[in-house]
């Protein structure tokens, strides 16, 4: 799937979810979320994002591979 990384903390532009064509981008309350379950690993968001935040899991930046495991936890926690 794809991940959003440190970039989307206090910008959540949203132009992401308007290109999502499933609809498994969330909102949270400092970044956006990308549903790991619901990503068909389109690409369609990445582009569009204006700070760059967003990349596929297996090209996440070293310094933003915690935002892997924290997109996860965002759709398992209560
Ligand atoms: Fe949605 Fe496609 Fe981005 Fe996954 S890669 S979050 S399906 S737009």
């Amino acid at each position: 799937p794809y991940v959003i990384g440190a970039d989307c903390i206090d910008t959540m532009d949203r132009s992401c979810i308007e290109e999502c064509p499933v609809d498994c981008i969330y909102e949270g309350d400092r970044k956006l979320y990308i549903n790991p379950r619901e990503c068909i690993d389109c690409g369609a968001c990445e582009p569009v994002c204006p700070v760059s935040a967003i990349s596929q899991d297996r090209r996440v930046p070293a310094d933003q591979v915690e935002f892997v495991a924290d997109n996860a936890r965002f759709f398992t926690d209560p």
